[in-house]
């Protein structure tokens, strides 16, 4: 039989390889400028052609390489950045693969000409030249035809225009982050971009324009728009850990939440965000494009963030209410009689008091943070709120503004009912009409609520399993957390389910 299997040559390896870390001309820029700032350049300078189709050419003023590493360093997993798997740990530069130019060069006519201050090495590897040329310390890349060889990638790239889009962008994040480095970007001779070596803040407002707030704490800094300023999209938020430009869906958030309810929902803030971690405390290898980054540590670099977001807020003025100011709202003054003050003065404290840090609601959960994580059940807090309303006639009952007619017979129905609090009367043999209901139990979920109630008439199950919500906003979490602690008992609803838990990292580690 014929043999099937074959070893891939050198070259197709360098091509698969290369739809990891070369998708588009913005991807080669990104990789070529920070192969520059490893090198310890001071000025970057990037030009492209075609969006970057036809050419992309990245020069520097770094240290340059000598001949033998200007040949080696088109090899794959040719890198001068690490020597044992260890190191991956302790990485402090950018790349570190050893894959990038053997990657960009698979797919391009590549050129590289490179010194270190003497005579320097011209490498063409598709002519198979090794020359000395001429050149002052650094390096330039030629990128040319990218994707020549590679008709099914070509096909698939965006126009020359939204390309130089992305170009820019690419150039424009390695300028936010290293502002003592001068860049240029020019495109068929016209100049997109040009930054002078400078101040940080300076290099951000050049080019993104100016910030309000300012966040700076240990290992955190950067600049945040004002909460007026928010957008319905991401595009604005610029991340940054020790200095490289990354993703975290988890920073984001503590931005977010840092914000509290100065931001409305479904807005973000723009901001650029610079965080400096030990380089054990970040794993950077989790995506071939190094774009997303784990914390060892999740918990802490959230707290961090939000609290030093939420600091720069501290001086001005919010113009909606802070969720750590959070007033009740009126009807809430059922539970504030003299009456049930003194009663509830007696009871055992919530282990998670108000001046916690809500986080985020999640379904019917909202969790909070105090120590560990807690998880504190609406849907069980609201039974209870409105049972201790109820049994106590305490609500204050708020009238309906159309009377709720509801189909209904037995004759001491109303009168059962009125002793809860819930104002009503007959029209008719057999409707009867609500006029007004306790605070905490709202219109919509009453027809449900007496259903549950005339079943058995036991309080404690009509109001566990009444209307089920699915979902609550920050806003109400937080409204009804604080009914919860106005009320005789915090720790379980009326059927004695608990309302709240702690969840400990064992519990985590059970689900995985
Ligand atoms: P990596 O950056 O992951 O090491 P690359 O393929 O991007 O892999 O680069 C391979 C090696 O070539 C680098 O480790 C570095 O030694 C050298 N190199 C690449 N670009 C430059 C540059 N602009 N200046 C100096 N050396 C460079
Ligand atoms: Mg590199």
């Amino acid at each position: 039989m014929a043999q099937k299997i074959a070893r891939l040559s050198e070259e197709v390896i360098n091509q698969i390889a290369a739809g990891e870390v070369v998708e588009n001309p913005a991807s080669i820029v990104k990789e070529l400028i920070e192969n520059s700032l490893d090198a310890g350049a001071t000025r970057i300078e990037v030009e492209i052609e075609g969006g970057g189709q036809h050419l992309i050419r990245v020069e520097d003023n770094g240290l340059g390489m000598s001949r033998e590493d200007a040949i080696l360093c088109l090899e794959r997993h040719a890198t001068s950045k690490i020597r044992k798997a260890s190191d991956l740990f302790a990485l402090a530069t950018m790349g570190f693969r050893g894959e990038a130019l053997a990657a960009i060069a698979a797919v391009s006519r590549f050129e590289l000409k490179t010194s270190e201050g003497g005579e320097g090495t011209r490498v063409a590897p598709l002519e198979g030249i090794v020359e000395p040329c001429a050149r002052n310390r650094g390096t330039s890349v030629f990128v040319r035809s990218l994707f020549h060889n590679v008709p099914a990638r070509r096909k698939f790239q965006k126009s020359p225009s939204a390309s130089a889009a992305q170009v820019v962008r690419a150039v424009e994040t390695a300028a936010l982050a290293h502002p003592e480095v001068s860049f240029s970007l020019i495109s068929h001779r016209e100049k997109l971009l040009s930054v002078e070596a400078g101040e940080k803040r300076e290099r951000i407002e050049t080019l993104l324009g100016p910030f309000r707030e300012e966040v700076s704490s240990n290992q955190i800094w950067g600049l945040l728009a004002a909460p007026e300023e928010a957008r319905g999209q991401r595009r604005g938020q610029y991340l940054f850990v020790n200095r490289r430009p990354v993703f975290s869906p988890l920073v984001a958030r503590a931005v977010q939440t840092g914000y509290g309810t100065r931001l409305a929902e479904g807005l973000f803030p723009p901001f650029v965000l610079f965080l400096e971690l030990a380089p054990e405390e970040v794993d950077v290898n989790v995506h071939p494009q190094k774009r997303e980054v784990r914390f060892r540590e999740e918990g802490k670099v959230f707290r961090r963030v939000e609290e030093a977001v939420a600091a720069s807020f501290s001086s001005a003025p919010s113009p909606f209410v802070s969720p750590l100011s959070f007033e009740p709202p009126p009807f809430l003054s059922f539970s504030l009689r003299e009456e049930e003050t003194l009663a509830s003065q007696e009871q055992e404290a919530l282990p998670i008091s108000f001046a916690e840090k809500p986080l985020f609601v999640f379904g019917h959960f909202l969790f909070v943070e105090k120590g560990g994580l807690w998880l504190i059940d609406l849907r069980r807090a609201e039974a209870r709120i409105l049972f201790e309303a109820l049994r106590g006639r305490k609500g204050t009952a708020q009238a309906l503004i159309w009377p709720l007619e509801i189909a209904a017979d037995g004759e001491d129905l109303a009168e059962e009912l009125q002793k809860m609090g819930i104002e009503c009367r007959w029209i008719g043999k057999k409707t009867l009409a609500i006029d007004a209901l306790p605070a905490p139990l709202e219109a919509a979920d009453f027809p449900q609520f007496l259903t549950a109630w005339r079943e058995n008439k036991k309080l404690e199950e009509a109001v566990c399993y009444r209307g089920k919500r699915r979902s609550y906003s920050l806003a109400e979490a937080i409204s009804i957390w604080q009914q919860l602690m106005q009320c005789r008992e915090k720790e379980g609803d009326p059927l004695g389910k608990p309302i709240w838990k702690e969840v400990e990292a064992s519990d985590l580690e059970r689900l995985f």
